[in-house]
């Protein structure tokens, strides 16, 4: 049974096209079906029976890359990502690309403290040994010890102020050094420092899959554990992360983590871009969606890295359009997304930069990826890596 709210938003579509114009699938396949203002029209048609849920009706809202691109450009207000991942709950069972790495992905998600130790041991002896020969999708390695293995309060002297991090999936399990380049930081400008055990993923593989009931319960059980943390912010590497807790809880459980902060608010906020010092070198930063378009930071890096005595700057073409990676998308479309992918690679090695800086792991996943695949020799960071780094003068 199509809900009627879901139903009335989607009438609301005057089909002007304003939303298509933002919309990277559509001006990659400029197939109308594969763009925002066809997947409007499409889910209205499902949501009032002209349509019945099937393959290529699924294939078509599930090839969204949820970039946000084309939020708050509608005219009558219509939510576009909101609105495609209520459909991907009504289609999920006519989507069975990628079924059994699906499957596996979510049970990884729902236990994911005592899934990860058997999946590495999975990505030791089969999947890395194999992968170049078929073809599968570069990962890096799952660490042995994730960032937020125990409940750690590190003291300190100074108590400039008390931030815990809510470290996010990708730098607990791949990139824990990022969680300790964070730290570093805080710690050396003063700041007590919560790792929260409690922690579990922010939801958004699961809304991806179409999964509302099992996403609403993560969310329910981080509001619990994070609102009960003292702190000044709580901290995030991870723009996904943030943006579904900032903007997607209130809608889905009706309540947010108030403090939540993605690194670079925090870094301006906070005051922390002086006497920064690096080795020289020429960066360029690429957007990632939801930091960009999700919520609306742009300028926040761009300041940052500017700050820092010994970097030049320089602006990428495109800055702002995806990497390619967009979650689930990258295995599922992977043609679509390696193209991509592609041409922000071209993008990034115009500007003859030795580093591509960056504000989101998965993104970083997908850049190691690509240079990998292009055989671009280039630095890829965090921007709390170069942060941390040039706190302290190398
Ligand atoms: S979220 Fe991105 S890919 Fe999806 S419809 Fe909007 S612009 Fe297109
Ligand atoms: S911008 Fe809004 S009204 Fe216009 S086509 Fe897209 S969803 Fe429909």
């Amino acid at each position: 049974m199509v809900s009627t709210a879901l139903s009335t938003e989607l009438q609301k579509c005057v089909r002007c096209g304003t939303c298509k114009t933002l919309c990277p699938t559509y001006h990659l396949t400029c197939n109308e079906s594969f763009g925002a203002r066809g997947r409007v029209v499409l889910l209205g048609e499902l949501c009032s029976d002209k349509l019945a849920p099937n393959k290529k009706l699924a294939e078509r809202i599930y090839s969204c890359m949820l970039c946000e691109a084309c939020k708050g450009v509608c005219p009558t207000g219509i939510n576009i990502p909101e609105v495609i991942y209520k459909g991907r709950a009504l289609l999920k069972k006519s989507f069975k690309k990628g079924y059994i790495s699906k499957k596996a992905l979510r049970t990884a998600i729902t236990y994911m403290n005592s899934t990860m130790p058997f999946a590495r041991v999975f990505q030791k002896l089969f999947y890395r040994p194999f992968s170049r020969t078929f073809g599968l999708r570069y990962f890096p390695e799952i660490s042995s010890k994730p960032f937020n293995k125990n409940i750690q309060v590190y003291k300190n002297v100074k108590k400039t102020g008390r931030i815990a991090i809510f470290a996010g999936c990708n730098v607990n399990y791949f990139y824990p050094h990022l969680g300790y380049s964070l730290s570093h930081g805080l710690l050396s400008r003063g700041y007590e420092v919560v790792v929260f055990k409690g922690e579990e993923c922010c939801g958004a593989p699961l809304r991806s899959m179409g999964l509302e009931d099992e996403a609403s319960d993560m969310a329910r059980r981080n509001l619990d554990h994070f609102n009960r943390v003292r702190a000044d912010a709580i901290i995030s590497l991870c723009p996904t992360c943030t943006l579904v807790i900032r903007e997607q809880y209130p809608l889905i459980v009706g309540d947010t983590i108030s403090n939540i902060m993605d690194l670079n608010e925090f870094l301006i906020k906070f005051d922390f871009i002086h006497d920064l010092e690096a080795a020289t070198g020429i960066v360029t930063y690429h957007d990632p969606c939801h930091l960009s378009h999700g919520l609306g930071i742009r300028e926040q890096p761009r300041k940052i890295l500017n700050s820092i005595k010994g970097l030049e700057y320089r602006e990428m073409k495109h800055a702002d359009e995806c990497c390619g990676f967009a979650g689930l998308f990258s295995m599922q479309f992977k043609e679509m997304a390696n193209t991509i992918g592609m041409k922000k690679i071209e993008n990034i090695s115009n500007t003859s930069a030795d580093t591509v800086v960056t504000s989101c792991p998965g993104c970083i996943m997908q850049l190691e990826s690509l240079c990998r695949k292009a055989h671009l020799r280039i630095n890829i960071k965090h921007m709390v890596e170069v942060v941390d780094e040039a706190m302290h003068g190398h």
